[in-house]
């Protein structure tokens, strides 16, 4: 691999899920050179991992525009992050409130490790922009998506690495209802059906039946948030309460 050193160039935090989805159709409408990276840290829902290449190959397919930007794909196996922490997100066990407040499913140094990664792959590839799905609205409350944090790891970052990272959070801001939204405005309801099908979010990984929302099991807090957020989206509402 050879570095592209294009100025107008981005690297896409990409799982397969909503979020990140939206995120590579935001890049990809703003970008010259999109290339993708996703980790496998023995998530209990892989099968979002397995949504990855077929949501980008969609994607290039669908619009013809962006897929002349979209580049490399990269995997990074990222199996020590479930060796080093319990938590719902890797092991069977029930999702629940932690005594610190924050869900189980919190890996923590997960979204910290994740940009590291993600800027010395961009700054081997001559990339410039590093795109995260992160967002502080989300109910889940996990300080590792919130703005400050990532603000701070941009300066760290770039003081780390000699560099001029740009990290972008296009849903920072965004409840699960403009998430939907947003994916409208950048490609109209073939990419919102493209989100809807192609992407995984349920934790526990369920893929049997496509539901209005896409697939899962309904019940864990990811496809709740999901089903709301697509009600409040055809509703054209916003989502107003946590999901659990
Ligand atoms: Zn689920």
């Amino acid at each position: 691999m050879t570095r592209t050193d294009a100025k107008n160039s981005a690297l896409v935090l990409f799982s397969g899920g909503q979020d990140s989805a939206t995120c590579l159709a935001w890049a990809l409408d703003r970008y010259d050179i999109v290339e993708t990276l996703g980790f496998d840290y023995g998530q209990r829902h892989r099968v979002e991992l397995e949504c990855r290449d077929g949501f980008r190959t969609a994607i290039a397919r669908a619009f013809p525009e962006w897929g002349k930007r979209l580049g490399d794909d990269h995997m990074i196996d990222l199996s020590v992050l479930g060796s080093i922490s319990d938590t719902a997100m890797t092991r069977e066990i029930e999702i629940e409130t932690a005594a610190t407040g924050l869900p189980n499913t919190f890996v923590p140094g997960r979204n910290l490790m994740f940009m590291t990664i993600a800027a010395a792959i961009a700054y081997r590839r001559g990339l410039n922009v590093l795109v995260g799905g992160m967002c502080e609205t989300d109910f889940s409350g996990y300080p590792d998506c919130r703005d400050d944090t990532m603000k701070a790891l941009q300066v760290a970052l770039n003081l780390g690495m000699d560099s001029r990272f740009v990290l972008e959070t296009p849903l920072m801001w965004l409840d699960k209802a403009d998430t939907w939204r947003l994916a409208r405005q950048l490609g109209g309801e073939e990419l919102v059906e493209l989100v809807r099908v192609e992407t995984h979010t349920c934790y526990v990984g369920e893929r049997a039946e496509l539901q209005p929302w896409g697939f899962g099991c309904g019940e864990c807090p990811a496809c709740k948030l999901r089903k709301r957020g697509y009600e409040a989206y055809l509703a054209g509402e916003n989502v107003t309460e946590a999901p659990v």
